[in-house]
């Protein structure tokens, strides 16, 4: 066990199934903790089950009023527009949950992410991808939350976002669900051994080789 927790950033185009992958990964997994996001945008329903998000649970629905005092208040570790809307991460429940030795996430667009980078250069970032633009396409068209201009919109915007895969750790191809929560997990494991975060474990080894070979 390391006794600090490693912040994660999880990104990709919109319907590449993120959401789903990150709720196997927490139902799997509860040591876990995912940031929830204030947004300025509505709620979504889904036109299949009729279901709406929930608020406090899917993202903080706030005004854009309670949005901007956020920013002025510094409450917001990123922020970014996105499709006309703010999205942003609470500061205070990431900054808690790391200092408890829980592993983050954060489910934020590619700016956002670079902001966190920026900010923390060991933030480990994870791109999550469908195996191919044309399987985006149905992935999209099957979700059935928007309209066909919406999903023209996410299809240009996820042209854009491609630009900022290079930027990634990680590339995680989302083809089968249990195999990529499987793969998310493992990337978080193997974070953990990085020498980089060793360096208290790696000083106590060799101190106490020192001392034990005192006077052999
Ligand atoms: P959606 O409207 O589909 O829920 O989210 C749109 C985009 O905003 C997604 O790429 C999502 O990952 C991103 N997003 C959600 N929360 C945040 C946030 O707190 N900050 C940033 N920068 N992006 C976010």
């Amino acid at each position: 066990m390391t006794s600090k927790g490693i912040l994660g950033v999880v990104s990709g185009f919109s319907g590449a199934g993120k959401g789903t992958l990150m709720k196997g990964l927490l139902s799997k997994y509860p040591q876990y903790a995912l940031s929830i996001s204030a947004t300025t945008r509505k709620p979504r329903i889904n036109a299949a089950t009729g279901e709406s998000e929930k608020d406090g649970e899917d993202y903080f629905f706030i005004s854009k009023e309670e949005f901007e005092h956020m920013i002025d208040q510094d409450e917001l570790i990123e922020y970014a527009c996105y499709q006309g809307n703010y999205y942003g991460t609470p500061r205070r429940y990431v900054e808690d949950m790391l200092a408890e030795g829980r592993d983050v996430i954060l489910e934020i667009e590619v700016q956002g992410a670079s902001k966190v980078k920026a900010k923390r250069p060991d933030t480990v970032l994870v791109f999550v991808t469908p195996p191919s633009a044309g399987e985006l396409k149905v992935r999209l068209n099957k979700r059935g939350t928007e309209t066909p201009e919406q999903i023209k919109g996410r299809l240009r915007r996820a042209t854009e976002e491609a630009e900022y895969m290079q930027a990634y750790d990680y590339v995680l191809v989302n083809d089968d669900l249990e195999e990529s929560i499987a793969n998310l997990h493992a990337i978080f494991r193997s974070e953990h051994s990085r020498t980089m975060r060793s360096e208290k474990r790696i000083a106590n080894i060799t101190a106490e080789l020192k001392e034990m070979m005192k006077g052999e």
